[in-house]
């Protein structure tokens, strides 16, 4: 999957502050499916051409698939995920291009928001709809579109014409408009999320849209494609698109602010997080630590002196590691964190002696008859002081509309809990190994059906 944005406004390497990433430099950055790189082909006084090639590992994707299943099996290998402008695009987008994708810029703000002569290019885009489709989005923003369709197979022209194009985009409008209209129209193209879609969708699209799609003749359709055809988020987000006048600029603020309205997970982090350091707790492990998402908060707190993550995986441990920097920090602060490859269904004395241990959303992977390996290995050896445990609260799913009914909310999981069974679960472990237990809902409650996730704290 490749873009290039090029440039020729003068002089033109100021592209180069606009999207905060050196002309100089080939880089590299890690995404939950892949690779991205960033470098410029060219970059003169005259030209200058940033190019983003997006690796997508179509296997990590398979471990990381949501609720998106196939009758087709062999899809989950044989798909053009790796090589088609897809979701994926503006999930690479978001993270390599966020400052610019925001319009932020310390050097040239007033560059950042003035149109200047852009042309993007994306080689392979999935346009399902055809050729016209690309027009009806692209042109009533002002667009100039060229776009070439790509036959199925040179060797059989008989099977005729694909639906892939390579397509140029040219418009004198300023960087954070393009990324933006490429970040929201690129999936309406393509027409497949790869992630199931959740009300926080409707959020991102509204504050991505601020200022262009309610007056877009093809919002409806962008909305309904853009929310993968959930009826009822549609009409939720068309009822918000033509805000009162006042209420487009709190949109456009908003906007700035972006990645600040926490998500489900950002929320759970947030208050194991809150828990540990207010217990006091200086050693602590985090059991099933994945990508490192709550690492990273404790790092950055002193109270935290002694870290250890620990995962089964070493793809998500790699993770873990790039999101935290861990070869570029000072030595000071590498000293107070380790990643260790590890299961939790085998008791490690490494693990032994911590003030507390997180476990957040890592029991509903284990196989239930495994489950009782995992109480010993945390409750009867590590046995921190205190352990924090998180788990959907599989009541919440019917909130969840484009989750089949009986299906859980990851691939990976082996079970979800309702709240009795979480309860039922943690009391007999607490009994077991001679801990109190409190169980606190974790994101907004519903009346009957409670939280999506439910937290169990043990103390000792
Ligand atoms: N705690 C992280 C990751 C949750 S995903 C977060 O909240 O962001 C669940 C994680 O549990 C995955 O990274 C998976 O690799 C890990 N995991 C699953 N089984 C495991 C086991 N037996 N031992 C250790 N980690 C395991």
């Amino acid at each position: 999957m490749l873009l290039t944005i090029s440039t020729t406004h003068s002089p033109a390497t100021d592209l180069g502050f606009l999207l905060h990433k050196n002309p100089a430099k080939v880089q590299s950055f890690s995404l939950p499916v892949g690779h991205a790189h960033v470098f410029y082909p060219r970059a003169d006084a005259e030209q200058c051409t940033f190019a983003m090639m997006i690796e997508v590992d179509p296997v990590a994707l398979v471990r990381g698939s949501g609720g998106e299943r196939s009758d087709f099996s062999l899809r989950q290998y044989v798909n053009d995920r790796p090589y088609a402008a897809s979701s994926f695009f503006s999930v690479a987008l978001s993270k390599v291009l966020s400052s610019a994708l925001a319009g932020k810029s310390s050097t040239h703000d007033e560059l950042s928001n003035s149109p200047i002569p852009l042309e993007a290019t994306i080689s392979v885009l999935p346009c399902r709809g055809g050729e016209k489709l690309l027009h009806e989005l692209f042109a009533p923003l002002g667009y100039e579109i060229s776009a070439v369709r790509h036959t199925l197979d040179d060797t059989f022209p008989d099977w005729g014409e694909s639906s892939y194009f390579t397509v140029s985009l040219r418009h004198c409008i300023p960087l954070k408009d393009l990324l933006t209209h490429l970040y929201v129209l690129v999936p309406v193209l393509d027409n497949d999320k790869h992630y199931w879609v959740g009300s926080d969708e409707v959020d991102k699209l509204l504050r991505r849209g601020a200022g262009w799609l309610d007056t877009h003749p093809a919002r409806e359709m962008i909305t309904l494609r853009y929310l993968k055809h959930q009826r009822s988020l549609v009409r939720f987000a068309l009822s918000r698109l033509i805000p009162e006048e006042e209420d487009i600029e709190d949109e456009e603020s908003e906007s700035l602010a972006e990645e600040k309205v926490p998500t489900l997970h950002e929320e759970r982090i947030s208050a194991v997080f809150d828990l540990l350091k207010a217990s006091g707790a200086s050693r602590v492990l985090d059991l099933g630590c994945g990508e490192g998402r709550l690492l990273k908060l404790l790092l950055k707190d002193k109270q935290f002196e002694e870290i250890v993550g620990v995962d089964v995986s070493i793809r998500a441990l790699e993770i873990a590691s790039s999101r935290l920097h861990f070869e570029k920090l000072p030595d000071k602060v590498r000293k107070r964190i380790t990643l260790r490859h590890g299961s939790l269904l085998y008791c490690d004395r490494k693990l032994e002696g911590f003030d507390a241990a997180a476990v957040v959303e890592v029991i509903e992977h284990l196989d239930p008859p495994r489950l009782n390996s995992f109480e010993r290995t945390v409750f009867e050896f590590a046995k921190p002081k205190l352990v924090v445990i998180t788990t959907p609260n599989v009541e919440y799913n019917v909130k969840f509309e484009n989750l089949a009914v009986g299906n859980f909310r990851h691939g990976d999981h082996r079970f979800e809990w309702s709240r009795a069974e979480f309860l039922a679960w943690g009391t007999a472990v607490a009994e077991r190994y001679g801990y109190a237990l409190e169980v606190l809902p974790l994101g907004p409650e519903d009346e009957v059906v409670g939280a999506p996730s439910q937290m169990g704290v043990f103390r000792r």
